[in-house]
């Protein structure tokens, strides 16, 4: 579970985040939506500590992300995240991509490491990629192998940063259909995504983001269908 007490987070005296409050428990699905520069990914960043926090608590399974914290590599260890461009490492194979950090990170041996990326990449449908490199794939299937990458670390925890967003339409449903797989598998995902057909999908709750502040949240038939902010009426109408 990923619990937030009012976050507050600046970026020197830009004060992005406003008193955030969220709650993800095991298993849920939220999405979070806004306009651009709402704070969408600072928030999500602040929770695998890519970015610091400033005041309020973030406690991820149970551990506080504070600046003493020297479990914060074992938090990481068990938070996947995929962000827009697939930041995949372009010199190593698609099956190098997945195991490089069971290796380093979870210790495991070749051999093991290896039967984990190829279960993980037919379970993205792609295991015949494994031998090719990044550049030899097309976005839909690079960014299947950022979702299985992160999966290989068997994480209990998946943040989404508009996995998406940088996609060819005709890719957008392949890596969709990827994450509605994970969410019916039970995962606990919390994505930044304005894909809204995938929120009514599988979302637990939907939040709507505004100038950092969490404007309102709810399940998605509600916040689509009645949203009760101006601010949240008037993005929505503009995503149609
Ligand atoms: P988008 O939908 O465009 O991805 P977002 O909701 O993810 O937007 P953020 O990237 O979290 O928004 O940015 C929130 C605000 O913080 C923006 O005004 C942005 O310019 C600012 N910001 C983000 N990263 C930094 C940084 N490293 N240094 C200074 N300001 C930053
Ligand atoms: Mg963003």
């Amino acid at each position: 579970a990923v619990e937030l007490s009012d976050v507050n987070k600046s970026y020197g005296t830009y004060h992005v985040l406003h008193d955030v409050s969220l709650r993800v428990g095991q298993g849920e699905r939220v999405v979070i939506c806004g306009p651009s520069g709402s704070g969408k990914s600072t928030l999500i960043r602040c929770i695998n500590r890519l970015e610091t926090h400033q005041s309020g608590r973030i406690v991820v399974n149970g551990v506080e992300l504070t600046d003493e914290n020297s479990r914060i590599d074992h938090v990481r260890r068990d938070v996947g995240m995929v962000f827009q461009h697939f930041n995949l490492f372009p010199h190593l194979t698609v099956l190098q991509n997945c195991t490089l950090a069971q290796r380093w990170v979870r210790k495991r041996q070749q051999s093991e490491a290896v039967d984990i990326a190829m279960a993980f990449l037919k379970r993205v449908r792609i295991p015949e990629k494994a031998h090719r490199y990044p550049g030899e794939l097309s976005g839909g299937q690079q960014q299947r192998v950022a979702i299985a990458r992160a999966l290989c670390m068997t994480p209990g925890i998946m943040l989404f940063d508009e996995p998406t967003s940088a996609l060819d339409p005709e890719m957008v449903k392949e890596v969709l259909d990827t994450m509605v797989g994970l969410a019916e598998d039970g995962m606990t995902m919390i994505c930044v995504t304005h894909e809204m057909g995938f929120a009514r999908q599988v979302a637990s709750e939907v939040v709507f983001m505004d100038e950092g502040r969490i404007i309102e949240k709810g399940a998605p038939e509600a916040l689509f269908g009645s949203p009760s902010h101006e601010r949240t009426k008037r993005f929505l109408s503009n995503l149609l």
